[in-house]
């Protein structure tokens, strides 16, 4: 009604409307709250609880109803026996096209609490509660065409292009389809009728070519062999499944990294979005790194969509983003396998961003978690002499190259123990967590090996969580309990 583009889908929705600061904002949200458990009761005169409606989930959904809060009351459903529970999730399931809003699943629960009580949880989830999830949603479109987009590391992505297709909430155009290795797999071709799959928030794949439709008119993905923007001839490193154009002044290249010097992870300089740096590029007021700090506004004021206000948000915006600390610049810089944990290690290691010019290949091994391969990507980027006049350029500019803050707190609770974070935390956001680290005298690791302490692991945690349960000496904690590590005297 606003004329606004609609909201992606409800997750994004609701997650992005509490993240707001505004309150006044959130409110006009209208969100709901839906409670579906109670974790702890005390009666007024502090004693437990001794109502009896409590000793099961389902009659604290009911008293909670009773009081006047929302809960599934009306949805959830005691069962008897599992095959109760599989035949009420797949009526559930059946009829998810027609309830009032979206869902993914259902979850099943041990209904006794004093059983749930017993059973406890694992470091990540309890073990009375486990999701169903529906079948992804699938749907089909056509394969149009597929473009070649060349990344900020030179890495060329072919991007299928498809008939737009409605899946779970999003209209789908375009859908990555990796590297050749992933083309040849799944022999998809274009004109081919294709088999679409998004499940939650994943981003959409293309399950498969549907090739009982093919008419004989579809045609191979044939990979180009020069840069689609920059037309110098690829290669395809040893050991790597992608295509890279390795023209360090390719211009699909300087955009993208430009985008990454200025996200939000990086120099973080808000109100300068994507679109208007690759405007800015096109239309020669930004052709590198350094230009971002000797933008033409003057030129930038006489463009559409331009006023005085924008300007100097995005004049301030960037002008603050000089003091950034060494982390963020080293971060920004997009060195090849350099992410914000190895960029922060980095940051520690020396008293200003050009020392690394004198570091061997040796040393820089010696910094923690800096194997043979980054080791010898950072080595490369301090030896390129453009890279270096572009740091010297930055550094005349008034950017801080100075690591402002090198002594290292050894002192605090952690007393120097090493710490890793592992899948999606549920309260702290993962830069927060590791600086708790920091600031209480921990260390963080990049990796899993005998050196580490704890993982700690949140949501949907990966490999690692594999690889430390094979290493006795590692602790494997949930954020509360790390949490409770800091507030140990
Ligand atoms: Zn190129």
């Amino acid at each position: 009604e606003q004329g606004i583009a609609p909201l992606a889908n409800p997750r994004n929705a609701a997650s992005g409307s509490l993240r707001m600061k505004d309150p006044m904002v959130v409110r006009k949200r209208s969100l709901e709250a839906i409670l579906y458990h109670i974790s702890y009761v005390e009666t007024v005169n502090g004693q437990r609880s001794t109502d009896n409606s409590l000793n099961s989930h389902s009659g604290a959904l009911e008293m909670l109803w009773q009081l006047g809060f929302k809960t599934p009351a009306k949805e959830k459903k005691v069962l008897l026996d599992i095959e109760g529970v599989i035949k009420y999730c797949n009526e559930f399931e059946k009829k998810r096209e027609d309830l009032p809003y979206e869902i993914d699943g259902m979850v099943i629960k041990v209904n006794n609490v004093e059983l749930q009580q017993r059973m406890g949880s694992t470091t990540h989830h309890p073990r009375w509660a486990i999701a169903f999830k529906f079948k992804a949603r699938q749907a089909t479109s056509k394969l149009i065409n597929v473009e070649f987009q060349v990344g900020r590391t030179g890495s060329i992505t072919p991007v299928a292009k498809i008939e737009p297709v409605h899946i779970s909430g999003v209209t789908v155009t375009s859908i990555s389809l990796f590297n050749p290795d992933v083309v040849k797999e799944k022999d998809v071709r274009i004109g081919d009728t294709v088999l679409v799959e998004r499940a939650g928030d994943v981003i959409p794949y293309i399950v498969k070519p549907l090739t009982e439709l093919r008419t004989g008119k579809e045609k191979k993905i044939i990979f180009p062999s020069n840069c689609p923007v920059c037309n110098d001839e690829l290669v395809k490193p040893e050991g790597e499944a992608v295509l890279r154009c390795v023209n360090i002044n390719c211009k699909a290249q300087v955009v993208e990294r430009i985008i990454h010097f200025v996200s939000k992870d990086a120099m973080d300089i808000r109100s300068f979005g994507a679109a208007n740096i690759v405007k800015f590029f096109e239309l020669d007021l930004l052709k590198d790194i350094p230009e971002i700090y000797t933008l033409n506004y003057q030129k930038i004021s006489e463009l559409e969509g331009f006023g005085q206000r924008s300007i100097d948000n995005l004049k301030a915006a960037i002008e603050n983003s000089k003091q950034q600390p060494l982390q963020r610049l080293i971060f920004g810089l997009g060195i090849r396998y350099v992410g914000e944990t190895t960029a922060r290690t980095l940051a520690k290691a020396v008293d200003h961003l050009l020392d690394f010019e004198k570091f061997s290949l040796e040393e820089l091994q010696n910094l923690e978690d800096v194997g043979i391969k980054v080791a010898g990507s950072i080595y490369q980027f301090f030896h390129l002499e453009d890279n270096i006049t572009m740091i010297k350029k930055l550094d005349s500019l008034g950017i801080n190259l100075k690591n402002t803050n090198k002594k290292v707190e050894t002192k605090g609770v952690l007393n120097q123990q090493t710490f890793l974070f592992t899948g999606s935390l549920p309260t702290l956001k993962r830069s927060e967590a590791e600086e708790l680290v920091e600031k209480n005298g921990g260390k963080l690791l990049g990796s899993v090996s005998s050196k580490l302490n704890f993982l700690v692991v949140g949501e949907d945690a990966g490999s690692k969580l594999d690889k430390a349960k094979k290493i006795s000496s590692i602790k494997v904690i949930s954020e509360e309990e790390f949490l409770k590590l800091l507030s140990e005297p």
